[in-house]
């Protein structure tokens, strides 16, 4: 411990207060490119995979046929909540603001509507191609007349609420026998909804870390059954990873090309790493060093900036550090990072912020009162890298946000994680929260 204190970020996070990191690990994208785990192909076989499911999405879930089975969500301009913000005083960059919507991604209302789904789909896949119940060149909307073959197949998730509410949803549709194991930070409505549904939900008093070992623990006695695994699956992180082409789709059509002159600046809530982390690989793969990502994590518990910045990965918990590890933020309430993304992103990751609850507040109601978009506290982080990269020197010196033809070509993204399905009387009792 005292020899992680001379470390001047981690000192700074075991203080309990709000942090800006930037990565000094960073390499040039061109250069350790070839080095990573996953390459483009991996990407475009995801993509390929969603593709042959979209008609089967399309059939069970009709709310997607307006995007042709296709899970994806709008990339909005909020220039009210940018004048807002700014008159609240929060330094806010020039340039372009936008919000990706993952907080209306159909099925889950999250963006373990990517991961999530897209693992499901694969294990369901295998199956139904093992069973001879389809080929690659099928019709796959045939899958929803073989219920009884998949509820002879058992998945098995832990979570502290979305990622349940993905699997489960997901997974109960198609037919599975799925089981999600629920740590104490997730929110009883979540756990309400996933019943309705038909899905064991186990509840556990400890933490998310516990929840996902308990889980692995019981998947393992049963070979019919699937864990899907938040802090290892490579599955989940390139469903994540497919945002990406898309996101540069959905750029291009308001003339938004990421050059050396017009990068783009991205900020993710950070959990246990595997969203952020695929969805900043897949951007990388496609814009290179023209996008520079950030992790935003709650200040009680940053895992992912604690294990980057001490160089111990997953070896280290939130709690070694005095830190609590409990947050309003239940998406992000994650003590241990994944060993997957913490290692990917190690030469990746351009940088990180901490941010404590309360901001969080503030930024969900200046965004509904200035642009009526409602998203849910751990989604509300994303704005804290926004706000936050002006408050650093070294942001400020290392990102060149001084130079302000440059800022004023840039374009901002904050990742909006999660909102649509909280309920109103929840939604209610977060608004009375924000002093503002
Ligand atoms: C899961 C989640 C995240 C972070 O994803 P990880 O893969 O855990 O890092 C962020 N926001 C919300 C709302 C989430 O549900």
């Amino acid at each position: 411990m005292n020899r992680l204190i001379e470390n001047k970020t981690i000192d700074a996070l075991s203080k309990h207060i709000m942090t800006g990191w930037v990565n000094n690990e960073k390499k040039s994208y061109e250069m350790i490119k070839g080095k990573l785990d996953f390459t483009t192909q991996d990407i475009i076989d995801a993509e390929s995979r969603l593709k042959r499911f979209a008609p089967f999405i399309m059939k069970c879930f009709p709310e997607t046929v307006n995007l042709n089975g296709m899970i994806e969500s709008p990339l909005t301009r909020i220039d009210n909540t940018k004048k807002r913000l700014s008159e609240a005083q929060y330094l806010v960059p020039d340039g372009k603001l936008y919000i990706k919507q993952d907080n209306a991604l159909a099925i889950a209302g999250s963006v373990k509507a990517r991961g999530g789904v897209y693992e499901v789909l694969k294990v369901a896949e295998d199956i139904a191609v093992k069973n001879k119940v389809i080929d690659m060149n099928s019709d796959y909307s045939v899958l929803a007349e073989h219920r009884d073959l998949f509820n002879k197949y058992k998945i098995q998730v832990g979570s502290t609420g979305n990622m349940g509410l993905s699997i489960g949803i997901m997974s109960a549709k198609i037919g599975f026998e799925v089981t999600v194991h629920m740590s104490a930070d997730a929110k009883k409505w979540k756990k309400d909804l996933l019943r309705k549904n038909g899905v064991n939900v186990i509840e556990y008093a400890n933490d998310y870390s516990f929840a996902v070992a308990e889980g692995r623990k019981s998947a393992l006695v049963d070979s019919s059954c699937h864990f899907i695994d938040d802090e290892k699956s490579r599955d989940l992180f390139l469903g994540y990873a497919v945002a990406a082409h898309r996101l540069q789709n959905q750029l291009a059509l308001d003339h938004i090309y990421p050059d050396r002159e017009h990068q783009l600046f991205v900020y993710i809530p950070c959990g246990v790493g595997g969203a952020p982390g695929g969805i900043t690989f897949g951007l990388k793969e496609v814009f290179g060093d023209n996008v520079k990502c950030f992790f935003i994590e709650p200040v009680e518990c940053p895992c992912m900036m604690l294990g980057l910045a001490s160089g111990k990965h997953e070896e280290i918990e939130v709690h070694e550090i005095g830190l609590s590890g409990k947050t309003d933020a239940d998406g992000l309430a994650v003590g241990r990072c994944s060993v997957l993304a913490s290692r990917m992103m190690s030469e990746v990751l351009d940088g990180a912020f901490t941010v404590s609850d309360s901001e969080l507040y503030q930024y969900m109601h200046i965004l509904e009162e200035a642009d009526h978009i409602f998203i849910e506290p751990s989604s509300c982080a994303a704005f804290e890298g926004y706000c936050g990269i002006r408050k650093y020197e070294d942001m400020v010196e290392t990102f060149s946000l001084g130079n302000k033809e440059l800022m004023e070509n840039a374009t901002h993204i904050v990742w909006a994680t999660g909102g649509n399905l909280v309920p109103k009387s929840v939604r209610n009792e977060y608004r009375s929260k924000c002093s503002g």
